[in-house]
């Protein structure tokens, strides 16, 4: 069975200039995370605001950590702290509260899009993001965020032509809300379909399975 640095360096290898890599961490003890540090990653990635809050403080303050899961509104306060930069913001109520607690510095967010066909995956839906998207009225209406892009995640499916799809849809919305604010990621791909979304223009790529193993 291959090892960490080995599945690291095979993931590393598949990176195109420009492409991010942020290693998803939920459920991996901190010697786990600090055995990927010492290789070098520096970017990682948490689901869970209590997981967050705990392993950060035991790790490296030059640790990048990007906030990838759902969050309530209830959490902004104690994840806008750590979070470099959070992912998964899907309604408007969370847009105010993280306008609201971004005290210290402004507040680094992509918006999550609902691309895939399941039920269960949050998101706003592409219509919704349309209107909510007028250049320069986000800013005025949530002066203390960044809007620094979008977040997806396809459907979990071996089909690739819907998973092909999907990408290209989220692409597609990231270049028409090109405009005065300026995107400049589109978080897309993970372990499974990471070459897809790579191939479909994603600039970060989340990626826990393929380096640490499979979650029990
Ligand atoms: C868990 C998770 C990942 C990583 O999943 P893998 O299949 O282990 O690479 C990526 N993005 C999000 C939002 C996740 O919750």
């Amino acid at each position: 069975m291959p090892d960490l640095a080995e599945r690291y360096a095979r993931v590393k290898a598949t990176l195109p200039a420009g492409v991010k890599l942020v290693a998803v961490s939920k459920t991996r003890s901190v010697d786990e995370i600090r055995a990927l540090y010492d290789l070098g990653q520096r970017a990682f990635g948490e689901n869970y605001p209590q997981e967050l809050r705990e392993k950060a403080p035991q790790l490296p303050s030059d640790i990048e950590w990007h906030f990838i899961g759902h969050l309530q509104r209830s959490n902004v306060k104690h994840v806008l702290p750590l979070a470099h930069l959070v992912h998964g913001v899907d309604s408007e109520s969370l847009l105010d509260e993280i306008d609201k607690r971004a005290v210290a510095r402004p507040a680094e967010v992509l918006l999550q899009v609902h691309i895939a066909q399941e039920e269960t995956k949050h998101g706003f839906l592409v219509p919704e993001i349309q209107t909510l998207w007028s250049g320069a009225a986000l800013d005025q209406r949530w002066p203390r965020i960044r809007f620094r892009g979008l977040m997806g995640m396809a459907t979990n499916t071996t089909d690739t032509q819907t998973i092909v799809g999907e990408f290209r849809r989220l692409k597609g919305l990231f270049d028409e809300m090109q405009g005065p604010i300026g995107f400049d990621t589109l978080s897309m791909g993970m372990s499974g379909d990471a070459p897809l979304a790579i191939a479909e223009g994603s600039t970060l790529i989340r990626i826990g399975s393929a380096i640490f193993g499979a979650r029990s």
